[in-house]
C-alpha cells in the first residue's frame, strides 16, 4: 500500500469513510454526552451522520456551543465517557486486542486494560474567548506522536535534526505536539521556555529553531542580540501559522543575522491536537498539510456555521480516532481561503492542504479603549442575524485615528418604518449579554448604504 501521504483519492476516500463510521457510531455518538444530546435534539441517528456527507449536514459547533455560559466545565461534555456498562469503549492499539480471551475469563483485568487506554490522563488548554481543558487518553497521545513523526517528514526533518524551542512553557496542544513529534521521530528537542532558548543554543548545535508566530522576528532578533549561536540552524519552525507580515519580518531578521534557514509554519487549530505543517519542498508556499486518515477538514460560512462554497471560510474539523475530548464539526476560529484535495505542486503529497490560513481571525484580540479582549465575531454575527428589528447589518473592525485603539463598529439597517434608536439599544444590550462587551459604536444606516469592502466575510469587514 502507498504510504500515508501518497494514497490515491479512491483509497483515501475509502479509508476516511471507514474511519468516520467508526468514530461516530462506535465512539462519539454513544459516549460523548454533548453529542448524544445534540444528535437527539437535532433528531438525527448516529448512522445518518456517520458519513462525510452526513457529517457535513450537521451544524458546526464551537466553544460557545459547548460552554454557552462561559463556564469551561461544559467542555467535559466533549470527553468520551464510558459508563459501568460501557467500559468496552472501542480503542485502537495492540493492548486492546490482546485481552480478547481474558474478556470473558477475567472481566476485571480486561476492564483494567481497557481503562488504561480510554481514561483521560493528560490535559492541554485551549479556547479563544475562554480557556477550557482538552483531555487525552494514552491512545490519543500515541496518535499525536504518530502524526508527529509524519509532521517531521513533511517538514523535511529527521532524527539527525536537533531542535531548540523558544516557545513559552505553556500547556498548549502545540507544545505537546512538538514534544511528542520529536519523541516519535527520534530528534532531541530542548524546550527550556521562552527567553532561556539562548542557553540551550549554547549547549547544542541546533539545526531547527521553533519560534512563536506572533513574536517570530522579535524572538530571533533577541537571540541574535544576545549572541546565541544559530549558525547551524537550517530550519525555523513558526508555531501558529504566521501572517504574511509576520513571515516577512522574520525573513528580514534572519537575513540580518546572516542566516538562510527555511521558514516553515506549524499549526494546531484551537481545540485540536494534531500539528499541521508546511512541506519543505514548497518552502511554505503550498499551505498546511493535514492527515486524511486522522481528521476531516472543511470550511464553513463563519456567520452561520453552514457548509459554504465561498472563497473564505472558517476551518472546521472532525477528529478520527481521538477518545478523550473528541471533536466533531469543530469550529476553530481560523479562517482559510480553501481546503484543497489537489496534489501538492511542491512535494506531490496527496493529503488535503489548508491554504491561506489566518489564525484566530474570527476571535481577534482587540485593543479596545477598555482594555485588550478577545472578541468572538461569530457570537456578534449570531446576535445580529435573524432579528425582526434589523434588516441588514455589517460589523467593521477598525482603528481609531484619534488614539490608535481598536474599534468594533456595528452598522444596522432597520426595516422600513421601524424605530431605529430602539433597535440600536436592543442590539447593544444583546451584544453585551452574548459577547460580554458593548460595541464601540452602533451606527444606524439605510439598507443599501451599509459599508462594503473585502473582509472576513460578506458582513464582517476588517
Ligand atoms: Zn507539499
Amino acid at each position: 500500500m502507498a504510504s500515508w501521504d501518497r494514497r490515491s483519492p479512491q483509497r483515501l476516500a475509502a479509508q476516511r469513510d471507514a474511519a468516520v463510521r467508526k468514530q461516530v457510531v462506535d465512539a462519539v455518538a454513544p459516549f460523548s454526552p454533548f453529542w448524544r444530546d445534540r444528535l437527539t435534539a437535532l433528531g438525527r441517528t448516529p448512522a445518518s451522520v456517520a458519513t462525510p456527507t452526513g457529517l457535513a449536514c450537521l451544524p458546526a459547533v464551537g466553544e460557545r456551543d459547548v460552554c454557552p455560559d462561559g463556564d469551561p466545565a461544559g467542555a467535559a461534555g466533549l470527553v468520551l465517557q464510558a459508563g459501568a456498562s460501557g467500559f468496552a469503549l472501542p480503542a485502537a492499539g495492540p493492548s486492546l486486542r490482546r485481552p480478547g480471551a481474558r474478556r470473558l475469563a477475567a472481566p476485571g483485568s480486561y476492564r483494567a486494560v481497557v481503562e488504561a487506554d480510554t481514561r483521560p490522563t493528560s490535559y492541554v488548554f485551549a479556547g479563544r474567548a475562554l480557556r477550557f481543558p482538552v483531555a487525552s487518553t494514552r491512545s490519543d497521545l500515541d496518535l499525536v506522536a504518530r502524526a508527529g513523526a509524519r509532521l517531521w517528514q513533511v517538514l523535511g526533518l529527521s532524527r539527525a535534526d536537533v531542535v531548540v524551542s523558544a516557545l513559552p512553557c505553556e500547556p498548549t496542544a502545540l507544545v505537546q505536539a512538538l514534544s511528542l513529534a520529536a519523541l516519535a521521530a527520534g530528534s532531541p528537542l530542548l524546550a527550556p521556555g521562552g527567553g532561556r532558548a539562548a542557553h540551550a543554543l549554547v549547549l547544542v548545535d541546533a539545526t531547527a529553531l521553533v519560534v512563536p508566530a506572533d513574536a517570530a522576528a522579535q524572538t530571533v532578533q533577541d537571540l541574535d542580540d544576545r549572541g546565541a549561536p544559530m549558525g547551524s540552524v537550517t530550519t525555523v519552525l513558526v508555531a501558529g501559522a504566521p501572517s504574511d507580515d509576520e513571515r516577512a519580518a522574520l525573513v528580514e531578521v534572519l537575513g540580518g543575522a546572516g542566516l538562510s534557514a527555511t521558514v516553515l509554519a506549524v499549526h494546531v487549530p484551537d481545540g485540536h491536537r494534531l500539528a499541521w505543517g508546511e512541506c519543505r519542498a514548497s518552502a511554505g508556499a503550498s499551505g498546511l498539510h493535514t492527515y486524511p486518515d486522522l481528521e476531516l477538514v472543511d470550511v464553513v460560512d463563519p456567520e452561520t456555521g453552514q457548509q459554504t462554497a465561498a472563497a473564505d471560510g472558517e476551518v472546521v474539523l472532525t477528529q478520527l480516532g481521538m477518545l478523550g475530548t473528541a471533536l466533531l464539526r469543530w469550529r476553530t476560529g481560523d479562517v482559510a481561503e480553501a481546503v484543497t484535495d489537489a496534489v501538492c505542486p511542491a512535494c506531490s503529497r496527496t493529503v488535503p492542504r489548508v491554504v491561506g490560513l489566518r489564525r484566530g481571525a474570527l476571535v481577534p484580540e482587540l485593543a479596545l479603549r477598555g482594555g485588550a479582549v478577545p472578541v468572538d465575531l461569530r457570537a456578534v454575527a449570531s446576535v445580529l442575524s435573524g432579528r425582526s428589528d434589523v434588516a441588514d447589518w455589517r460589523v467593521v473592525l477598525g482603528r481609531s485615528g484619534r488614539d490608535g485603539a481598536d474599534e468594533l463598529l456595528v452598522h444596522l439597517a432597520p426595516p422600513a418604518g421601524a424605530d431605529a434608536s430602539a433597535a440600536a439599544v436592543a442590539v447593544a444590550r444583546d451584544l453585551r449579554l452574548a459577547v460580554g462587551l458593548l460595541p464601540t459604536q452602533v451606527v444606524v444606516a439605510e439598507v443599501g448604504t451599509l459599508p462594503i469592502g473585502s473582509g472576513l466575510t460578506r458582513r464582517i469587514l476588517d
